[in-house]
C-alpha cells in the first residue's frame, strides 16, 4: 500500500498535511508524503485526505 502525491497536479493547499501531519507535509508549495511514511494506505485518516485533496493528486495504491 503506499499514498503518492503527484508534484505535477498538486494545488500546494496544504490541505492534507493539516489534516494528517504525521503521513503528510508540503515542501517547497508542494504536498508530499513523509519518508517512510508511504505505506500508510489502510490508515482511514490518509484515505480521508485522499478524497478531500481539492486536486484529487493522492492516490491511495493497494498491491495487486
Ligand atoms: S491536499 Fe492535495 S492539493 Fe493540497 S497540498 Fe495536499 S496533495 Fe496538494
Amino acid at each position: 500500500m503506499s499514498v503518492p502525491v503527484n508534484r505535477e497536479e498538486c494545488y500546494g493547499s496544504g490541505e492534507c498535511a493539516y489534516r494528517v501531519p504525521d503521513v503528510f507535509t508540503v515542501v517547497d508549495d508542494y504536498g508530499e508524503v513523509i519518508p517512510g511514511r508511504e505505506s500508510t494506505g489502510e490508515d482511514p485518516r490518509a484515505i480521508a485526505a485522499a478524497e478531500a485533496c481539492p486536486s484529487q493528486t493522492i492516490k491511495i495504491a493497494y498491491p495487486g
